[in-house]
């Protein structure tokens, strides 16, 4: 570990959290709390990143056995950065896969599709939104549940599922090197935004967004807020981010040097895979630390040219922190 004169702060309780929530409310953004070492430690309410009021329920019967979260990750199979768009839950092989709501299985592509090459046997489940609710200025009135290399089905295409329902079993059909799950979801459309770049006469080109979205903004999450935020001086200037296994849901970057948002990719590349594996964004370079099956927490660090005025890391549901540096 480096060494440094770090602040660290630990996220305050749920309960504490709304209260917050309520006494911010006024000021639009945020309000000191405490100084030290000439840095103010703010606790942060913004909206969520999606107004969506529909809930569904875990794809796998133990949603805490994540291998690797949404966004940025370091592919350990790969040695390599890879901005991941989905959730990998691991287990064993014929583990139940579960439907997360009411929808029709839409999608059936057998391991070797010409759609889904690497994914192995891929499932994918519509699921229409009961309340549409308008994202990337689209109304979002249905998502797509994607499950790859999965070891074998138990629906059909067209059958109707439900909430809890056994639709498959757990694999490592496709490109993967253990048995797991990679569960998405996508807003509204299948069709990527490579996709979309790529065939603009297609008619899902249209969408003009990248459809992937958090899992956690559908399925839930813990939301335990335990984070923890410090920062070491130097050049690079660092920021490190930690959050506990179940609340692996960090979503937005601020700093008055711009706006990376981790759901929308805004501030980011997102028109190709390779852009969107590109974590240096010159004024700031994001390092994932590497997770694994058996990590208690993620750590992301943010590294900086030059020391920024302040920096601001919110999850999903606009929960966050801003550290405030003086000169
Ligand atoms: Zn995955």
């Amino acid at each position: 570990m480096i060494p440094s004169s770090a602040t660290s702060i630990r996220a305050l309780s749920r309960f504490v959290w709304l209260v917050l929530a309520v006494g911010i409310a006024a000021c639009g953004e945020g309000a000191g709390l405490a100084e030290s070492s000439g840095v103010d430690e703010v606790e942060v309410q913004r909206g969520p990143d999606m107004a969506n009021e529909n809930q569904f329920g875990p794809p796998v019967v133990s949603p805490l056995d994540i291998s690797s979260t949404f966004g940025h990750r370091w592919k350990f199979s790969e040695s390599r950065f890879d901005f991941h768009r989905g959730i990998d839950f691991f287990g064993e092989r014929g583990d139940p896969i579960l439907a997360i709501g009411t929808g029709t299985v839409t999608g059936f592509f057998p391991e070797g599709s010409a759609q889904y090459p690497n994914g192995g046997n891929t499932l994918i489940v519509r699921h229409d939104l009961a309340q549409p609710f308008q994202w990337q200025s689209r109304t979002i009135g249905r998502i797509y549940a994607v499950y790859l290399h999965l070891d074998s089905y138990l629906v059909a295409e067209d059958d109707t599922v439900n909430a809890g329902s056994k639709i498959a079993t757990m694999g490592d059909s496709g490109s993967t090197t253990f048995v797991h799950l990679h569960f998405e979801i996508r807003a509204q459309t299948t069709c990527s935004l490579e996709f979309q770049v790529a065939n603009p006469e297609s008619s899902c080109a249209e969408n003009g967004f990248d459809p992937h979205v958090h899992p956690y903004i559908f399925i839930g999450g813990e939301n335990a807020d335990q984070i923890t935020i410090s920062h070491q001086e130097g050049s690079p200037f660092r920021v490190t981010f930690d959050a506990t296994r179940g609340d692996l849901d960090l979503n937005e970057l601020r700093t008055g040097r711009g706006v990376i948002n981790f759901n929308r990719r805004t501030g980011i590349d997102a028109t190709s895979t390779e852009s969107l594996d590109d974590f240096e964004y010159g004024w700031v370079t994001i390092v994932p630390e590497q997770f694994l099956s058996t990590s208690k927490t993620i750590r992301y660090e943010f590294e900086f040219p030059a020391k920024p005025d302040y920096v601001e890391l919110t999850d999903i549901h606009g929960h966050g922190m801003r550290l405030l540096f003086s000169k």
